[in-house]
């Protein structure tokens, strides 16, 4: 009997307590090898710190993936019961001193073992530790565990409440003949009342999701000074690619600057589309940009909805493999889970092989569209690569989760929206990030790196998906006939209208991210002098002055990132940005150079072994400038407008 991910003591549910009590024993037993210097002498303390984090995430990254969609509830809630203990486990290892100082002295005793990759995982490792306070005095230590519990309690309240859907009057009800529950901003209407009336009720203020984030930021700022840094959002680029939060701001603010001229033309095309209707231009109001931009495309782009004939499931896993064969000499060997293996649902298993036969790892594909999945479109690392005592590579294994299928249709059926196939490919690029991974700890594997690093290899994919070369070699019809070249320009010239305004409204919600976190604001905002509705306005007549929201939409209630992403929202659009230089550099001559993608390969199978800066500065030859980012948006804007204008004939 096969157990859930070859793990046999996972035939069932019941399994997940002695994988519990297994993994607490193994952690224990490390930490006394660690701590009384009692381990394996060719081990040194950094790899053997790795193995024991190794041993819980292993299993917690498993529990993690299996309670949010594992499709029989008996798993999902023994995974759920097992991730409380391991995050307990994972609580009282962080805070353990001896542990910390073990491997702080590592560094002066063990000197003589340690290259570059070592010191910086320790330095890494270390930074975890402090994460928890471990290293401050004892009147110190207590106000961090305070302050990062007020964090936690903070951060998860307001969480609660960013998608609670908002409630119209019974009177309002009546009179536009609706139901009681606002849940989007953005009704599909052609009345411009009802428009009005969403998305101000959709972002009405609420002072519980105020005083929430009041108390997250003022508690992150407290923290951050007290660790020694001037606000969090200092304290939050670290390691980030650009370092610090004077560069961040360079870069949001170089993005404002660059994009201000592309605004005006791309809001002629919505005025164009309410064409006789009596809509206000000075500003125009966000709801009512989001409506004629939507009607634009419709109107002009219409049919690409229809083109989900040639975006077969299967057909894009076999393009996706053609994609990794031509560049890495990556083949895929498909075939469905055996029995027990994983859940009862729609899966695809992909054992992914190199040129020598070697098995790199293996991706899970769940495209299943069920109730029991708590989240869509995501991926799961279940386990990291990692280099094992035995010299040999534990191999990884990743889940990739996809709203695609209903039960009525089976796999062999499925076709993709081109928008989900844009995601698949997208979530298979961090996938392969983690085959790719081999890097000697698990600590720094594959997409286990800083987020803006995380997101060029799965933003890099998208530009493959973008090319008209490889849509035309990708996409067909169940009789085998290619995506006619029109069809395929259009479906990209579609994907860039209002690339313009999208960027900068990015940009303002990162403006906003990094401000509410930074030094001049934090304070303000944690004694209630200004509210994150003013500051949101304030910054947004900077960013896109010709879109107005009015100064009372609350919109930061319902910033849903501002907890996990706390002052690094903007990464994305770093990401965006790299990958658009590697795209240009590497491969937009020849998608598919196998010395660009081998030399890429590499890059990605550092992880976070090494800076992000110089892995792109391997990718590029050159690290790219805050000004270098900012200009790749640009240029990438600027190419797409050309592609808008040879297909304007369609
Ligand atoms: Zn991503």
């Amino acid at each position: 009997m096969h157990g859930l991910f070859g793990n046999p003591a996972l035939s069932s549910a019941e399994g997940f307590q002695k994988l519990t009590k297994d993994v607490e024993t193994e952690a224990y037993k490390l930490v006394d090898q660690i701590t009384n210097n009692t381990g394996p002498k060719d081990r040194s303390t950094v790899a053997l710190v790795d193995d024991l984090s190794n041993v819980i995430c292993s299993a917690a990254d498993l529990a993690e993936c299996v309670r949010n969609i594992h499709s029989n509830s008996a798993f999902a809630s023994a995974a759920n019961e097992s991730m409380r203990a391991f995050t307990n486990l994972v609580e009282t290892l962080n805070t353990n001193h001896k542990l910390f100082f073990a491997l702080k002295t590592s560094l002066k005793t063990e000197e003589h073992l340690l290259d570059d990759v070592d010191k910086r995982t320790i330095g890494l490792l270390i930074s975890d530790f402090e994460q928890s306070g471990v290293h401050l005095p004892d009147k110190e230590k207590d106000e961090f565990v305070c302050l990062s519990n007020e964090i936690f309690q903070h951060s998860s309240n307001f969480s609660k409440n960013t998608d609670t859907p908002s409630k119209l009057t019974v009177e309002e009800q009546k009179e536009y003949g609706i139901g009681p529950l606002v849940d989007t901003p953005y009704p599909h209407t052609s009345d411009p009342e009802l428009r009005k009336l969403f998305f101000n009720r959709f972002y009405q203020h609420s002072d519980e999701q105020e005083n929430a984030l009041r108390g997250l930021i003022g508690a992150r700022h407290k923290l951050a000074k007290l660790t020694g840094h001037e606000s969090f959002a200092h304290r939050s680029q670290l390691y980030s690619v650009l370092g610090t939060y004077e560069n961040t701001k360079n870069f949001l603010e170089g993005i404002i600057k660059t994009f201000s001229s592309t605004v005006e033309p791309e809001l002629n095309l919505v005025k164009e589309a309410f064409h006789g209707q009596d809509v206000e231009f000075n500003p125009i109001s966000e709801w009512d940009y989001s409506y004629g931009s939507a009607l634009y495309r419709q109107r002009v782009y219409g049919f690409t909805g229809l083109l989900s004939k040639y975006f077969h499931f299967e057909t894009i896993l076999c393009g996706f493999e053609m994609i990794v064969k031509k560049l890495y000499g990556i083949r895929f060997e498909t075939s469905l889970p055996v029995k027990g293996e994983i859940w009862d649902g729609k899966v695809v298993k992909i054992n992914v092989i190199d040129e020598n036969s070697n098995l790199l790892g293996t991706i899970f594909v769940d495209v299943d569209n069920r109730d029991s999945k708590l989240t869509g479109d995501c991926h799961y690392t279940v386990r990291c690569s990692k280099q094992l005592a035995s010299g040999e590579f534990q191999t990884p294994i990743v889940v990739l989760s996809l709203d695609a299928c209903d039960s009525s249709i089976e796999i062999e059926n499925l076709t993709l929206s081109p928008h989900m196939a844009e995601t698949f490919f997208h979530e298979m690029g961090h996938a392969m990030h983690s085959m790719l991974g081999r890097s000697r700890y698990q600590h720094t594997a594959g997409t286990r790196c800083p987020t803006d690093m995380a997101e060029v290899p799965s933003n890099l994919m998208e530009f493959f998906f973008n090319d008209l070369r490889i849509l035309k070699l990708i996409c067909k019809d169940s009789s085998g006939r290619p995506i006619r070249d029109d069809e395929a320009e259009a479906l990209i010239a579609s994907r860039s209208l209002f690339m313009g305004i999208e960027t900068l409204q990015q940009t303002h919600y990162s403006l906003f991210d990094i401000e509410v976190h930074g030094p001049e604001y934090a304070p303000l905002i944690a004694n209630g002098k200004i509210t994150s509705t003013a500051l949101f306005s304030e910054l947004g007549k900077k960013a896109l002055p010709l879109i107005g929201h009015g100064d009372n939409v609350a919109w930061p209630h319902r910033f849903s990132h501002i907890g996990p992403y706390g002052a690094k929202y903007y990464s994305y659009l770093v990401a965006k940005a790299a990958a658009s230089l590697i795209w240009e550099q590497c491969f937009r001559e020849d998608p598919f150079s196998r010395k660009c993608g081998l030399a890429w390969a590499k890059v990605q199978s550092y992880g976070g072994e090494l800076p992000s800066k110089d892995l792109l500065g391997i990718a590029l030859q050159k690290a790219p400038t805050s000004a270098d980012l900012c200009e790749a948006l640009h240029s990438q804007y600027s190419r797409n407008m050309e592609l808008l204008k040879d297909s304007s004939n369609v």
